[in-house]
Formats: structure tokens, C-alpha cells, sequence
């Protein structure tokens, strides 16, 4: 690939930061580079579609990056579909590195994955710059997390890349876990001895309505309080102070201090008062919510030949109309129209 360079200007200015009507300030970027994926989770992908939507050139996501950097993002969470898939991952990655903060730092520069090929890729990941990994991990059970995933194999393959992604320095290590009651909520206190066993952190999720089949009700969702009840029962636990203030789990360690686990209720109590996050899809639309019904098409403005300046104006604009809140089980709930594999989670 050629080289590129991130058209990154800096503005010194406090007020190029952005902020929301709300008086929130998004600092977290989250950005699909693929709707592409390897696995097939029954609570997430029918198992029948592929991508539905474009990618963008590596080039054109270092610009938008690169837009959002200026105005004051300082993490960026590369996610999918299965981002480990995407070709060009590396070069963007190396690229990334090389951005600097309004504050001069180095981006704080995170990837979602499934872990399936992680096994090889961690090492490299880690030398073209990448910082840590957050691994999705539903069972610790082999058959149970393979009924899950429907790949024969997979969870061998995910057990060796969790342990390579640690050994590569790509830390601190979280593993994602997304619980169904009837599924797989069995596999809870597992999950807190594997978290120490394999010194990493553990989040549980709770279910969002946003699967490609319609499997979400209230009653399959497993509710942040009986987690921490569950696993305090077998392991005492310590609840943990936030690291800041948006931070999305609430974390607990062992008396001992080895392992930690997390719970992310977006569900049952939701954390959106101290949202930081916006959202940029494969093909480039600005999402300012899992949850939005509109998304902003950033991408097609620069297509169309729009200025930085232009573009950071539109950001503005787009970021001041976050919505407040979800609406998840509330009367008159829309899912929105993309579904987390095509949205990136
Ligand atoms: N392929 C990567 C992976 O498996 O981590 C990144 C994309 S995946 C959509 C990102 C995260 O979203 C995963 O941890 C997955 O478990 C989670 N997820 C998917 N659908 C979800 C849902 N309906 N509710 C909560 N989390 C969900």
C-alpha cells in the first residue's frame, strides 16, 4: 500500500472539542472496517447474510479518523463484523499509532475481536502499533461455546489467541461475554475462575435487542445483580472504583487482587448520562447511538469533495444532536435498522 498521511490540522482551540447538546464530550471513537464475519453467534448473526454494506479504503478511514483525533477523540476502538479479517488492517493500525491527541499523546487504540486469528496475528499486531484487544468469548465450555459460534473448532482457537494476545503485551486483556438465560448463563461462575486462571478481565454484556433474528425479550436478558450474586457466592468480590467517569462496566475484583470481572448493563441500569461514544460504520455514516434511527453520512460528504473544515463543521453539527438515552424495553421501541455486526460493536 502506499504511504499515507492523515490530513490530521489541530485545532488549539477548547471549542473544536466535541460535545454534545447534552453537555456530554465524545472522546471514544468506535469504527467497523468490515461487516464481514467469520463466525456465526446465534445471538447476533442469522448465519445467512455476508457484508451488507461497503468498506471504505484504508486511506479514507485514516481521514475520517484522523477528523475525529482533531476534534478531540482520544480512543479509538477498531471493531466489526471481525476487523482481523479486513486487509489493510496493519498498515491502518501503523498509521493510527503515528496520530497525537489534542494533548499530544498517543491514541489510546483498542480492537474488538472474535479471536479466531489471533493466535498468529497478536505479535504482529502489537509491533505495527496496537495497544490492547478485547476478546469475545461466550462460554468456557467447548461444546457450549462452539453451539454458539456454530465453528466447529473455534474455541481452541480462541482459548490460543487469548493466550497469545497476553503474551504479546496486548493488555490489559478484557474478554466479552454476552449472556442469555437458557443458553449460556450457566457457564457464570466458570467465567469467574477462568478470569483469574487466565488473569484477565471478564466482561459480561447484557443482551441488546440488536441480533439479526428476533430472539430479544426482556426475559432472556440476565441482569447485572444476579451476576455479581451469583459469582459472589463461589468467589468473594470487591467492587472497584471507575477508572473515569464514562466508563461503560462496573468492575469487581477477587479479594486476592488476581483477575477482575465486569458487568455492562445497558439493559437494567444503563450508563448513557456519561456516553462519550460516537460510532463510525464500514461505509463511513456517523452512528451517535447503537440505537439511533438516523445515521449521518459522513463519508458521502467526503466523496463528495468536502473541505476538513467542512467535514469537522458536519461532525460538530451531527455530535450535537446525540440522543439522551436508549429506549431498550420501553413501550414503542424501534431496533434500528443495521443490527451490532453491521453497526460494530
Ligand atoms: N467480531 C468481533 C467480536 O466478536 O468481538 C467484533 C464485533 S462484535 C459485533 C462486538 C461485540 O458485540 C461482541 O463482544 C459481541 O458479543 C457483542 N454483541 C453482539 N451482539 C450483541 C447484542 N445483541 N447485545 C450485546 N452485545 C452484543
Amino acid at each position: 500500500m502506499a504511504a499515507v498521511s492523515p490530513t490530521v490540522v489541530h485545532s488549539t482551540s477548547p471549542h473544536a472539542r466535541l460535545t454534545d447538546s447534552h453537555g456530554r464530550v465524545i472522546h471514544d471513537l468506535r469504527v467497523s472496517i468490515t461487516d464481514r464475519c467469520n463466525y456465526k453467534c446465534v445471538y447476533c448473526r442469522t448465519g445467512e447474510h455476508g457484508a451488507q454494506y461497503p468498506e471504505l479504503a484504508i486511506e479514507e478511514y485514516l481521514r475520517l479518523i484522523g477528523l475525529f483525533v482533531s476534534l478531540g477523540v482520544t480512543k479509538v476502538r477498531l471493531t466489526g463484523g471481525e476487523p482481523l479479517l479486513r486487509r489493510g488492517l496493519f498498515e491502518l493500525i501503523q498509521e493510527l499509532a503515528r496520530l497525537r491527541t489534542l494533548t499530544d499523546e498517543p491514541l489510546d487504540l483498542a480492537l474488538t475481536t472474535n479471536g479466531h486469528l489471533l493466535d498468529t496475528l497478536a505479535s504482529p499486531l502489537k509491533a505495527a502499533g496496537l495497544h490492547r484487544v478485547t476478546v469475545s468469548m461466550d462460554a468456557v465450555d467447548e461444546p457450549t461455546f462452539e453451539r454458539i459460534t456454530r465453528v466447529p473448532g473455534s474455541f481452541q482457537k480462541v482459548l490460543s489467541g487469548v493466550r497469545a494476545a497476553r503474551a504479546a503485551g496486548l493488555t490489559p486483556l478484557k474478554i466479552n461475554c454476552v449472556l442469555l438465560r437458557g443458553f449460556n448463563d450457566g457457564q457464570v461462575e466458570a467465567f469467574a475462575h477462568f478470569a483469574r486462571q487466565e488473569d484477565v478481565a471478564v466482561r459480561f454484556i447484557e443482551f441488546m435487542p440488536l441480533e439479526e433474528d428476533r430472539l430479544w425479550t426482556p426475559a432472556i436478558v440476565v441482569p447485572l445483580k444476579e451476576i455479581v450474586a451469583r459469582i459472589g457466592r463461589v468467589l468473594p468480590l470487591v467492587e472497584l472504583p471507575p477508572r473515569e467517569a464514562s466508563e461503560t462496566a462496573r468492575r469487581f475484583g477477587f479479594s486476592d487482587g488476581k483477575g477482575e470481572i465486569g458487568i455492562i448493563a445497558p439493559v437494567t441500569q444503563a450508563f448513557c448520562g456519561a456516553c462519550s461514544r460516537v460510532r463510525l460504520t464500514s461505509d463511513g455514516k456517523i452512528r451517535t447511538c447503537l440505537f439511533s434511527q438516523i445515521e449521518h453520512d459522513l463519508y458521502g460528504r467526503m466523496r463528495e469533495g468536502a473541505s476538513d473544515a467542512e467535514l469537522r463543521a458536519y461532525i460538530h453539527r451531527t455530535v450535537q444532536g446525540k440522543e439522551a438515552r436508549h429506549h431498550i424495553g420501553e413501550p414503542g421501541f424501534l431496533k434500528p435498522s443495521r443490527s451490532m455486526v453491521h453497526i460494530g460493536g
